[in-house]
Parts: structure tokens; C-alpha cells; sequence
């Protein structure tokens, strides 16, 4: 890489979805100097809502009202698992750090405690999560106490339909009733975007308009749910305003990806990582990993906007994701870790990595498949050992983990960026840095 700008940091992060987002903040947080390379990977889709643990064992799509006693039986049962390797407390400071953190920057989630909560989807469906935005609580209120509530959507607003929700509810929810509305200034459009809807609600007019269509409609309601509309980067001015506008709990309900709220997660985590100094190159990707073992250095080749670059780091993060992230990729005979060809804890064979039938319930072993760790977060080479004793890994990429069916996409994320980067920072005092 003659002639390539060159920096320098003690923790390079390759991977800018949740788990790289997350261990951004957390290398701030401790004070790392951070550069972190990558695109927004699967947050774009996500539904604002951070999942803990949820089901366990997958096979049995067993439910969990606590995400911590479901780990505590992943613990007994599958320790292999990523999250059974760190304790409660360290999950605990980890969603709180994380959850302050958006906060801060403009996005506020109700207190965590204990508990998973239930939350109505755009398609009638219940979801369980664990970390729920403000914006979303009264929702899991009214679902719990089921008053009589109103459901408003839009017309043209086609990802959200608040008739179907109501019927796939009504014979549990009798009261529920649904209302369709002009959003304002959109009587000529066939097709309206949340997006653009949410950015149109940031404007004080628009937004009093659209309180002064639903209030005539209440009628009996305790509470009034809406598509997840309700303002972008203001969306905690804009959810206050509707409460106080329609003088009662007023409840978001996230709409299909790319949602709105998986715009505001991203737009937080952003301003959380840059406000904290982490310098991020964000349309760009590692092409090249190689470690300096005298000097103790790993050097990252980055291309992208604006140009090519050489990153020297005493320690790096993989945060690459799986086969969508590209951290993962399969040709007809393996899969493979796509920077370095890191082994990958895989079937045997092809034949082996999906079930016969594809809705069985204990998911596909390829989807457990990925980078086998040592204790401190290590991924292992062909002889067992840590690649090198200053790469660690987080998130999805890990093996022994299907996030999706066991609903701990953020909680894999967060926790294993915690406990990853307290790793690193022992190892960077060990070195003089950090
Ligand atoms: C459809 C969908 C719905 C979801 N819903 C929820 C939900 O309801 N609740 C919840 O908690 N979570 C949800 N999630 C998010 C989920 O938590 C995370 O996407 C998941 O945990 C994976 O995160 P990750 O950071 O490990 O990987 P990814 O999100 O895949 O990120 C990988 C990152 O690595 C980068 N990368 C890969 N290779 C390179 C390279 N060579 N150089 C630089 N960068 C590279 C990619 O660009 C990307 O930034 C959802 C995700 C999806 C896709």
C-alpha cells in the first residue's frame, strides 16, 4: 500500500453493525483510542428493539419471561454458547452502558430490570424482547392490560395495516379498534414511505394536523398505537407531543425493515460512537489483516471513500457479522471467514447443514456455524491456538449460537462486545497501552 494515508489506534474494530457498534462504544468507553471500519451491516433492519435472550431451547421454542434465568439454563445446558460464558452482572453492565449511551444521544429505552417484554408487531404477531424503546412502552402496557385501545394507520402507508392487527387480535383483545387516516399534505400520493412520514411529523404543523384527525376518533381508548412514525432524530420530542396533544399513552409499533426505528438505532449509535471519539470509516472495508508479531502491531488495509488507507492497531476486533455482514462466506464445499480464512467450526459436510425439513424447529446446524473462541475471546487456528494474541471476536460471527431463533440478536452483540473488550484492555495494559 505505497502512498496510503496511514493511522494509528490501539483497537481497530473491522464490522459496524451492533456487535462492532457496540464494541466501539465499549473501547471509548475504557478510554481505547478506536478506529472502526465497516458499513451499518444488519442494524439498518432492525426493529429498535434489543432482544436479550429469549428461547431456549430453540428446538422446543420455549419462551422465557426472564432472559437472565434462560441463560442461567443455557449455562447448564449448552455451555458452549456464547452468552453462557459471561456472567449476569457483566450483561447487565453491558445492556445499561449501552442503553445510557443511546440515551444520550437522542434515543431513550424504558429501565431494563429483570424481564422480557411482549410487544405487538406491524403484522398481529407478539414478539419478546428485552430492551423496549420509550416510544414503544405503552404498547407493552396495553398489551398486558388490554383497555380499550385505538389502532391508527395510514392510507398508502403499505407496510403497516392496523385492520390486520386488530383481527389477528381481536379474540384476545375485544377492544382493540383500528381507524385509517389521510396523513396530511399526502391526498395525491398512491404510496406513502415511513420515513418520509417520520420526517414530516418532526414539523410542528404537520404533526398538530395529524393530532387533530385522530382526536375526534378516540372515542372510549386509553391509549392510541401508531405505525413507527413518529419523528427521526426529534422522535422524543415528537412521541411527547402526540401524548400531550391526544392527552393519553400514545405507543409506536415497528413497521417493517428498513424501519424507522432501525434508522433512529443507527443514528444514535452513531452520534454515541463519534461523540466518544471513535474515528470511523464508514464507507469503507478491511481487504487485508497481517500482524507484526515482533512489533506487536496488526496493520489493516482499508479501501473505500476516500481512497486507501493503512491502519496499524495494537489490538483488533472482529465484529464482521455472518453470511449478509460478509464476516462469513460459503462456496459449495465450506464455509469460510472472509479476511483471514480463519477456520470455521462447520458440519462435516454440505449434506450436513441443513435439517431435511426447513422449518424444522431446531434450526440448521450452518447457522451455529462460525469462529471458535478461547476464554478471552480469541478466535482459535487450525492447532487450537489464538490466530494472534491481540485479535479477538464478537457477535455473530461466533460459533455455537443461532441468534435468530433463540432471539438474542442484541444481546449476543452487546455482551460479547463487553466481555471481548475488557479482554482487550487487559491484554493492551499488559503491553504498556490503554
Ligand atoms: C432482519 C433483521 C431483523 C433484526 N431484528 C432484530 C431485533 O428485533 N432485535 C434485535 O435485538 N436485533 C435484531 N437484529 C439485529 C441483530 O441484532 C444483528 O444484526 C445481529 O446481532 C448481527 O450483528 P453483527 O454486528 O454480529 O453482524 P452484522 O450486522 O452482519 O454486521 C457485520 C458488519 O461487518 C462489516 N464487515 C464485514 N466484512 C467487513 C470487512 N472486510 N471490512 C469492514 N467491515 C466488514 C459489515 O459491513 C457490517 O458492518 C435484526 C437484524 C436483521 C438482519
Amino acid at each position: 500500500m505505497t502512498g496510503a494515508r496511514r493511522d494509528s489506534c490501539d483497537v481497530a474494530v473491522i464490522g459496524a453493525g451492533m456487535a462492532g457498534m457496540a464494541t466501539a462504544l465499549f473501547a471509548a468507553e475504557r478510554g481505547l483510542s478506536c478506529i472502526q471500519v465497516g458499513n451499518p451491516g444488519g442494524i439498518l433492519f432492525a426493529s429498535g428493539l434489543l432482544d436479550l435472550f429469549g428461547v431456549h431451547p430453540v428446538a422446543e421454542r420455549r419462551l422465557w419471561r426472564s432472559p437472565y434465568a434462560a441463560i442461567a439454563a443455557l449455562a447448564r445446558e449448552q455451555s458452549d454458547h456464547p452468552l453462557a460464558r459471561i456472567d449476569a452482572s457483566s450483561i447487565r453492565t453491558a445492556f445499561e452502558i449501552f442503553v445510557a449511551a443511546l440515551g444520550a444521544a437522542g434515543l431513550r429505552y424504558a429501565p431494563l430490570g429483570d424481564r422480557n417484554r411482549s410487544v405487538l408487531t406491524s403484522i398481529g404477531t407478539i414478539k419478546t424482547t428485552f430492551g423496549v424503546p420509550l416510544s414503544m412502552v405503552a404498547g407493552v402496557d396495553a398489551l398486558e392490560a388490554r383497555p380499550p385501545c385505538l389502532l391508527v394507520d395510514f392510507r398508502g402507508l403499505r407496510e403497516f395495516n392496523a385492520r390486520q392487527i386488530a383481527e389477528s387480535l381481536g379474540h384476545r383483545w375485544p377492544d382493540l379498534r383500528h381507524r385509517r387516516i389521510e396523513f396530511p399534505g399526502t391526498e395525491a400520493a398512491p404510496e406513502l414511505y415511513a420515513a418520509h412520514l417520520a420526517r414530516a411529523l418532526e414539523s410542528r404543523q404537520t404533526r398538530e394536523r395529524t393530532i387533530a384527525l385522530v382526536k375526534p376518533l378516540l372515542g372510549d381508548a386509553l391509549a392510541v398505537g401508531f405505525p413507527a412514525v413518529l419523528g427521526l432524530a426529534r422522535a422524543s420530542e415528537v412521541h411527547a407531543a402526540f401524548e400531550a396533544g391526544l392527552e393519553m399513552p400514545v405507543f409506536e409499533i415497528p413497521t417493517m425493515p428498513t424501519s424507522v426505528p432501525g434508522l433512529r438505532l443507527l443514528g444514535a449509535l452513531e452520534t454515541a460512537v463519534s461523540a466518544r471519539g471513535v474515528r470511523r470509516r464508514h464507507q469503507a472495508s478491511v481487504r487485508a489483516l497481517a500482524f507484526d508479531r515482533e512489533a506487536g502491531t496488526a496493520a489493516l488495509d482499508v479501501e473505500g471513500v476516500p481512497g486507501v488507507e493503512r491502519v496499524v492497531a495494537r489490538a483488533v476486533v472482529l465484529a464482521t457479522g455472518r453470511f449478509t455482514g460478509r464476516g462469513l462466506t460459503a462456496d459449495r464445499g465450506q464455509v469460510r471467514e472472509s479476511i483471514l480464512g480463519i477456520p470455521v467450526l462447520q458440519p462435516a459436510s454440505r449434506e450436513a447443514w441443513h435439517q431435511r425439513d426447513f422449518l424444522d424447529p431446531s434450526g440448521h446446524a450452518v447457522n451455529r456455524a462460525g469462529l471458535a473462541i478461547d476464554d478471552a475471546w480469541r478466535p482459535l487456528d487450525a492447532d487450537g491456538k489464538p490466530v494472534w494474541p491481540r485479535l479477538f471476536a464478537v457477535g455473530s460471527i461466533l460459533a455455537h449460537q443461532d441468534w435468530m431463533r433463540s432471539k438474542c440478536g442484541s444481546g449476543l452483540a452487546i455482551s460479547t462486545a463487553w466481555a471481548a473488550m475488557e479482554q482487550v484492555a487487559r491484554q493492551l495494559r499488559g503491553t504498556g497501552a490503554g
